[in-house]
């Protein structure tokens, strides 16, 4: 579904390629949005299967993602939870393999120093063979400049200015939305977050609101200890909606859909929670699908 099919092409993209949650559902890789701004892609987390979907996107007509996602070299991360890193070592060693020669950068929070050392470490023996066997492949091509960031302004050039602002992931530090100014249009990602005042802060004049949620209906069926957690590290339907009704954002975009559990038989509640929404907002609101394009 592109709910730009029927409007002016937007000059920015929203690419969504990724819009589940740790659930291993076959049909949504783990978080990733790429925003195209002049034909340069800049990510936005990096869940497992974020190469596989940028090589769909790719084939699909996405080709600024380049083949292979060679062209996916400036990177974003909201926090450090597997769900939105497990494809880490997929993004910088895959496109590598596949041809990318220069090196990757990435902006996220303190501790991704680390994770980026250790994957690189872990993958060593692959790395030296590769780049001392017959291949031959630059070492620069799986290099990753790494800047861990702080609340404020953690990017800009002549497409688009990123501010990152804390948000509440209980007992997570160093969680973080996003704030994506592009010279058409103003995007604000909420990571992984509970309500808090700073997202609606950083929220004014904005074209579109990438927000998680999660449905009442999942929250009445989980158990009790998995309720508290919803409240302290998730935001409900409701919750969303009374956000949105007072940011007002052009168009909601639902993605990171907490579901009833971890069984792939339990029923999709992806209507139950568009219609809770619904219920309480008038505003346009949409749920995002992998390989959506908004
Ligand atoms: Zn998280
Ligand atoms: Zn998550």
């Amino acid at each position: 579904m592109n709910e730009n099919s029927h409007a002016q092409p937007a000059q920015t993209q929203i690419v969504m390629l990724g819009t589940g949650t740790p659930r291993p559902d076959p049909e949504r890789s783990g978080p990733a949005t790429a925003i195209v701004v002049n034909g340069t892609p800049y990510l936005v987390d990096f869940g497992p299967g974020v190469v596989r979907r940028a090589a769909a996107a790719y084939s699909k007509g996405v080709t600024a993602f380049g083949p292979a996602a060679a062209e996916l070299t400036t990177v974003f991360l909201t926090h450090l939870h597997a769900d939105h890193t497990a494809g880490y070592p997929d993004l910088i060693l895959t496109p590598w393999i596949l041809g990318r020669t220069k090196p990757i950068s990435v902006y996220g929070p303190p501790g991704l120093r680390a994770m980026t050392k250790h994957v690189l470490e872990a993958w060593k023996i692959d790395i030296d063979n590769r780049t001392n066997g017959i291949d031959r492949l630059p070492r620069a091509g799986c290099r990753v400049n790494v800047h861990e960031i702080v609340p404020g302004v953690i990017y800009s050039d002549r497409n688009i200015r990123i501010t990152a602002f804390p948000v509440r992931h209980g007992a997570l530090a160093d969680a973080f939305g996003f704030r994506l100014e592009t010279p058409d249009r103003v995007i604000v990602i909420s990571g992984d977050t509970a309500p808090t005042p700073s997202l609606a802060k950083h929220c004014e004049g904005c074209d579109v609101l990438i927000h998680e949620a999660y449905s009442q209906q999942t929250y009445r069926s989980v158990p009790r200890k998995w309720q508290r957690y919803r409240r302290e590290y998730h935001t409900s339907s409701s919750e969303l909606a009374a956000l949105a009704g007072r940011v007002k954002p052009r168009l909601l975009v639902l993605y990171h859909r907490a579901n009833a559990g971890g069984a792939m038989t339990l029923a999709d509640p992806e209507a139950a929670l568009l219609d809770e929404v619904r219920c309480r907002y008038d505003g346009r609101v949409v749920t995002a699908h992998d390989l959506d394009v908004f």
